[in-house]
């Protein structure tokens, strides 16, 4: 017999955006609840390392910009439809990589950073 686990997760579950600097190993964890600016994330806050910026100029954060407001969007739209259909017409929710739990580096290495 082969049992296999999935996981998934809704997206009234997000509470944080997470970067990890690569650099550096700081960790910069943006709640969901509040606004992001996302130009604060050109460069890791801590070392400077270019994050969505480029240093030749091209950028990723509007991409990610896009990408919150959609997700805030679509998760508020969820939570309307939730509301006027209690038994609900649909569930929604993302498969996670069974990987994705694992998270190797000890504790001891990491910072966490507050903007
Ligand atoms: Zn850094």
């Amino acid at each position: 017999m082969t049992l296999q686990t999935k996981r998934f997760i809704e997206l009234s579950d997000f509470m944080a955006m997470r970067f990890e600097c690569k650099r550096c190993r700081a960790v910069l964890s943006l709640s969901l609840a509040t606004d992001i600016d996302a130009k604060k994330l050109r460069v890791c806050p801590n070392c400077t390392e270019p994050w969505t910026q480029l240093p030749e100029g091209s950028s990723i954060e509007g991409t990610v910009k896009e990408f919150l407001e959609a997700m805030k969007r679509l998760r508020n739209n969820l939570k309307t439809r939730a509301e006027m259909y209690p038994d609900g017409l649909f569930s929604f929710a993302i498969e996670l990589d069974e990987k994705a739990f694992v998270i190797t580096r000890p504790a001891s290495e990491k910072s966490e950073l507050e903007l």
